[in-house]
């Protein structure tokens, strides 16, 4: 039986998406690379999680998130944080894409190539897999989606998770511990960091050093000892340590050729967030869109190439171009800040309406609330942040003049 769509990846964004075309009806088959459990902590706003249908696999959930800007002055952002049930919610899809029928083949998308009708993928082992549409959701180097150009700015972090003495609260996770003073390795404070925490229950926790935005990647080596400094200078004491994470995700991957015929989804299409580096929430939202888009476009007879064009739209749509360029503008500015500057910016930033900085960090928020956000924290910076932003680089109201006027 012909296939409608071939889906290489089987990540968090391939199988999702391979959920929402099989659920409106597609015939669909999963290259599915290696057969391994999902790497990642992934960490998500609760509300927008649920919001999205994905409530029933979060696993723990805090009650609030914190920032803590100096000794002493911490900020509570009023919002619920959660950790993903990553194993519940990949079994989950396997059962979901079993029932519905989806071909699983574990195996690597070698490359693809195009005709009329469709397009085919040749897997590792030389066999071939045509379908009339081949999304790409192979993650942060794409095997199938020609991308011209490499990332320059990384988010680093190295993290652990273990039983320690320690006294952080079970119902709030610490979102950013942006203190230094246990900061004295070569890369000094011209290189911030800070530490995430998430308690997990009584003395088990999970901590880790992050690198916001950096360009080249703050080593792990580095962030490794940092966190050591770091937990030394709390009088945190890890008892044992039972899990590690290495995390380095692209912060300004180069957008995917959008005239191309292979569609792409998740890390692969460039969807990680400038400011945070998230990208679950996006690449789950947008599944059901891209299914819709492109069984539309093939149930009217369109031919693939115009149906993989006009989908192109619905994973970039031009308002998200343009809030795309603003919040590179905010990254490639936190790249450049020294660690005081780095929290003289975010004390200015969580200054601002809770709903505006919200909507910044959100992977929905609108292009009008972003412009908003940014023009807000014109308003509310210290001088030296607004210094930063009316003359760093391309400066702040050039490129909101920019992007309010659709030039982006
Ligand atoms: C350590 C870490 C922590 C992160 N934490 C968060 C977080 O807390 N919240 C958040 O929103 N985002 C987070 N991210 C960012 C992002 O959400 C993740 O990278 C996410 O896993 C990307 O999902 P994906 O499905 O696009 O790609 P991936 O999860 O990378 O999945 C790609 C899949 O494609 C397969 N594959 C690779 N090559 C081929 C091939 N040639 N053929 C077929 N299959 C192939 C792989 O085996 C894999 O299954 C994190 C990233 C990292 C690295």
């Amino acid at each position: 039986m012909a296939i409608d769509v071939v889906i290489a990846g089987s990540g968090p964004a391939g199988l999702a998406t391979a959920a929402a075309f099989a659920e409106r009806g597609a015939r669909v088959r999963v290259l599915g690379g290696n057969d391994r459990p999902w790497a990642p902590g992934y960490g998500v706003w609760a509300d927008r999680f649920e919001a999205l249908g994905w409530g029933a696999f979060l696993g723990p959930v805090w009650r609030d998130a914190e920032v803590v800007l100096a000794d002493g002055e911490t900020r509570r952002l009023g919002r619920r944080y959660a950790r993903v049930a990553k194993r519940r919610m990949r079994s989950h899809l396997f059962d979901r894409l079993d029932a519905l029928g989806v071909e699983l083949v574990w195996r690597h998308a070698g490359s693809v190539s195009h005709r009329p009708q469709g397009s085919v993928v040749t897997d590792e082992h030389g066999d071939t897999h045509a379908a009339a549409v081949v999304i790409d959701a192979t993650g942060h180097r794409p095997a199938l989606a020609r991308r011209v150009g490499e990332p320059s700015l990384f988010q680093a972090a190295y993290g652990q998770a273990g039983i320690a003495d320690h006294t952080w609260s079970d119902d709030v996770m610490t979102f950013m511990d942006l203190r230094t003073d246990h900061v004295q390795d070569a890369l000094g404070p011209q290189a911030p960091t800070f530490l995430y925490v998430k308690p997990m229950g009584g003395a088990r926790v999970f901590v880790e050093e992050t690198s916001l935005v950096r360009g080249p990647a703050v080593p792990f080596s580095v962030l490794r000892a940092r966190l050591a400094a770091r937990l030394d200078r709390l009088g945190v004491v890890f008892r044992a340590v039972d899990d590690t994470e290495l995390c380095l995700i692209p912060m300004d991957a180069p957008l995917p050729d959008l005239d191309q015929r292979v569609l792409a989804t998740g890390g692969a299409a460039s969807l990680v967030h400038p400011a945070t580096g998230y990208q679950l929430s996006r690449a789950l939202a947008l599944a059901p869109a891209l299914a819709e888009g492109v069984l539309d476009g093939l149930g009217t007879g369109t031919d693939p190439a115009h149906v993989v064009r006009d989908a192109w739209r619905v994973v970039w749509p031009d308002e998200a171009l343009r809030r795309r360029e603003l919040l590179l503008f905010g990254a490639r500015l936190l790249a450049t800040l020294s660690a005081a500057d780095q929290r003289a910016f975010f004390r200015s930033f969580f200054d601002i309406p809770g709903a505006l900085w919200r909507a910044y960090l959100s992977d929905d928020g609108s292009l009008a609330d972003t412009i908003r956000a940014m023009a807000a924290l014109l308003c509310v910076a210290d001088a030296r942040t607004r210094w930063h932003l009316v003359r760093s680089g391309p400066r702040l109201p050039a490129v909101l003049a920019r992007v309010a006027g659709g030039g982006a």
